[in-house]
């Protein structure tokens, strides 16, 4: 791919970051890269896990209205669960490289941090972490709401805590 000095990249910040939180989180022995899609617009970061023969399980929500998306969430699911994958990569909207940079607005109490802080970490907890699966009762939009609160609760925990040398 040809990109000119005008293309976002994710900031060496934002690496560092993940790759500190990574280990914090136990992630120390896979791969963490940020990559940027530069022309997409609606979602800000989308989680892929990448197998050791470049097989790619994207993260996709139980409300997903994509006609796959049954399986690449249970392959997701699957090889998370195997620990099949080397690589953890999330792939930041162009967009999403300025826009995350705002004071975030998703916690409500606790030491500030910007925005884009709060969504990577949220992302490595659906790897490191992930929210058990909620009640059958609940529609997949509620399932999917229900998980996004969860992890917010648990992200703003993490970064309540003082910082660890
Ligand atoms: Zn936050």
């Amino acid at each position: 791919m040809i990109r000119d000095y005008e293309t976002p990249t994710v900031p060496t910040e934002w690496q560092t970051y993940a790759r500190s939180w990574a280990d914090r989180l136990g992630l120390g022995d896979r791969q963490i890269v940020l990559s940027c899609s530069p022309d997409r617009y609606g979602i800000a970061v989308v989680l892929r896990l990448l197998g050791p023969d470049g097989q790619e399980y994207v993260f996709t929500r139980r409300s997903s209205e994509a006609d796959d998306a049954a399986e690449r969430r249970q392959a997701f699911l699957t090889a998370l669960r195997e620990g099949s994958y080397q690589t953890v990569e999330i792939d930041v909207a162009g967009y999403y490289v300025s826009e995350g940079t705002v004071p975030c607005s998703i916690c409500t109490a606790g030491p500030s941090h910007a925005e884009w802080q709060h969504v990577i970490l949220r992302e490595l907890l659906r790897v490191a972490d992930p929210p058990p699966e909620p009640a059958d009762a609940l529609t997949p939009e509620e399932a999917d709401d229900a998980e996004l609160a969860a992890l917010d609760r648990q992200v703003a925990h993490l970064l309540s805590q003082p910082a660890q040398a």
